[in-house]
């Protein structure tokens, strides 16, 4: 009897000393989490909940998307909800499990406008991410029609529309992008009705020039001109509510020095000064704090978002990169909270407070 309890006592000790290390090996462990592991964890799980170190000088990703298609992954040709070969159109079965996956691994959207002004604003323990779209597809946002009112009815599966859906999916997540667009505006009937709507409900336009042409072939009065025409159009429409940040078709030119590249921060054309406080190129890497001295916040990468099982910089490698030096926030759009070790790291503190930690 006595030995029996005594077994018994062992068994217990020996279960809780297991359990106990398992839990333990797993919260010391990397806190990468690949898409299937996030759809696996619960949202109460204890690791998702634990609280990562603040470092308002590690990576933001700006998310690069063009067109969203309502068709199933598995209709596809590709892998993992690519559209096209090299995923620049996304399912929005793809879309929405990015969104998820966004959302569970503990990132909040913040304005791309934001990132390059230097106000971060996340909720404490959180990491930004900022959404952007090229091409102004009919899908970003296809218009079903008009209601009583004559207030545009969204497609759900077009990009707007999921992104409304998750808008109350997650209440905390913050659901905001902005739209690059060219002459061709959103390519449907409503183009000027859609670009207020957008306005008014939190999202962002800016400038994908007037023709989308490779830029670096072309001279630098055409370049301003390019620029130049699509502000204007903008203009028309939504009046000084666009964001002057221009996202250069096909990325090029695809360096800060080119004279092109140099000739669109600010110019004169008819008398008119014209400027733009960040060009987009096409990446594949997130891009640094706006705090950091190696940033530069006037000519921005971009990562594809699309998924190629892992490999080639797509979704899931870049988000396993980017635990290695992510951005946590400390809550406070005033302060800027750096690590001790990153003391030398620090550039440009946009007139906040720092505080080491
Ligand atoms: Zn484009």
């Amino acid at each position: 009897m006595e030995i029996n309890k005594l077994l018994k006592k062992c068994y217990y000790f020996c279960f809780v000393v297991v359990i106990f290390i398992f839990f333990a090996c797993k919260n010391q462990g990397e806190s990468i989490l690949t898409i299937d592991e996030v759809e696996s964890f619960e949202a109460e799980s204890p690791f998702v909940e634990d609280k990562p170190m603040i470092n308002e000088l590690g990576d933001i990703p700006i998310m690069m998307y063009h067109g969203i298609e309502n068709i199933a992954s598995d209709e596809t040709q590709f892998v993992g909800g690519n559209v096209d070969k090299d995923g620049y159109n996304r399912t929005a079965e793809a879309f929405r499990k990015d969104l998820d996956f966004y959302y569970k691994s503990g990132y909040r959207m913040i304005r791309l406008s934001d990132y390059v002004d230097g106000k971060i604003d996340c909720e404490e323990g959180k990491s930004p991410i900022v959404l952007t779209f090229d091409d102004g597809n009919t899908n970003n946002i296809l218009i079903k029609g008009f209601d009583e009112n004559g207030e545009i009815i969204i497609d759900e599966n077009s990009a707007v529309g999921i992104l409304e859906e998750y808008k109350k999916k997650y209440s905390d997540f913050n659901v905001t992008a902005t739209f690059f667009i060219t002459k061709k505006l959103f390519r449907q009937d409503g183009n000027r009705k859609i670009m207020k709507w957008l306005i008014a409900h939190g999202y962002d336009i800016g400038n994908h020039t007037y023709e989308h042409v490779n830029l670096s072939k072309k001279d630098i009065a055409f370049a301003q001109y390019d620029v130049a025409m699509q502000y204007e159009i903008l203009n028309s429409i939504i009046g000084t509510k666009f964001v002057n940040i221009v996202a250069l078709p096909l990325g090029q030119p695809n360096t800060f020095e080119n004279p092109i590249t140099q000739s669109l921060y600010e110019f004169e054309l008819n008398g008119k000064t014209y400027i733009t406080k960040a060009l987009m190129k096409v990446g594949w890497k997130p891009e640094r704090s706006p705090f950091h001295k190696s940033a530069n916040v006037k000519y921005l990468m971009r990562v594809r978002a699309y998924d190629s099982n892992g490999e080639e910089f797509d979704l899931s490698n870049t988000f396993k990169e980017l635990e290695k030096n992510r951005y946590v926030s400390d809550g406070d759009t005033e302060k800027i909270t750096i690590k001790a070790t990153d003391k030398n790291k620090l550039g440009n503190t946009y007139g906040l407070t720092v505080e080491i930690k």
